[in-house]
């Protein structure tokens, strides 16, 4: 069987590894090519948008794909909604790999969009942590009385006047998180509700720091069969995607 591997999270690469190590499904991982220099893949990979919904459903026939797993991160939704609708119109099975949502603490606030986060930060000045990605900062500019210190992949285009870029790529430790929050005297963290163990120390170290945060809600699940972690969406590959 030929799979698509919609990828962009560690657990799409750690997917790609054990499919690999496998070796019994042709498999091709798919990027958005939104990181300049992505984590090498073990696994031959095609990089950039298929052209909506149609293209996506045009490349599944022409490469004779039998099943797509789509593991794109929870806030890419449009890439999800297109797969939903691509494997449906070229009869194409389709399972969806993703995390649990994190767990809102007691004294931290829940939002539906990065404009709202900006909005809930308040009219007093304050120093900020922003772990949303480089393609939502550009929403804080409607908020330029505080301080942001703004840790992304690669640097964004659009962000606040004096904000302070961290260039770092995931996992991310307890220690650095903290050693983070503390010498950039943080008092407010903002984060998209991602789930997952690769970015989750921020939440660790906030808590422990006594700091609140504010959380981006995700996005809806679609109707696909979803799985949790990586061994379920290698059995469903290897049960014929059934
Ligand atoms: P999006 O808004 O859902 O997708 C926008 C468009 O990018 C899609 O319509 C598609 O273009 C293309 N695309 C997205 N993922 C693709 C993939 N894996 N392979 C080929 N084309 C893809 O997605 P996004 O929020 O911009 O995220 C882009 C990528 O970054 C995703 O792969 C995601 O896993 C990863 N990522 C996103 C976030 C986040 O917070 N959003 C965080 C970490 C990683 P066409 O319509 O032309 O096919």
């Amino acid at each position: 069987m030929r799979l698509l591997l919609l990828g962009g999270t560690s657990e799409a690469s750690q997917l790609a590894r054990r499919l690999a190590e496998r070796g019994d499904i042709e498999a091709t991982l798919s990027l958005a090519g939104r990181t300049a220099r992505p984590a090498a893949s073990p696994l031959p990979t095609r990089v950039g948008g298929f052209g909506g919904a149609e293209g996506l459903a045009r490349y599944l026939s022409d490469n004779r794909i039998g099943a797509v797993i789509d593991a794109t991160h929870p806030f890419a939704a449009q890439m999800s909604a297109h797969a939903v609708a691509a494997c449906a119109q070229a009869g194409v099975a389709l399972a969806v790999l993703t995390r649990p949502p994190w767990r809102i603490e007691a004294g931290w606030r829940e939002v539906g969009d990065a404009a709202e986060a900006a909005e809930a930060l308040g009219e007093a000045p304050r120093r900020v942590l922003l772990t949303v990605g480089r393609l939502s900062a550009g929403a804080f500019r409607a908020a330029p009385q505080h301080h942001y210190v703004l840790r992304s992949i690669d640097a964004p285009d659009d962000l606040p006047a004096g904000a302070e870029i961290v260039l770092a790529r995931p996992p991310f430790a307890l220690a650095d998180e903290r050693a983070l929050m503390t010498s950039r005297r943080i008092a407010i963290v903002v984060s998209k509700n991602a789930g997952g163990e690769a970015t989750r120390a921020k939440l660790d170290a906030a808590r422990e720091l006594g700091l609140p945060m504010v959380m981006i809600r995700r996005p809806p699940l679609g109707a696909a069969t979803t799985f949790y972690d990586v061994e379920s969406a290698l059995g469903w590959i290897h049960r014929g995607a059934s």
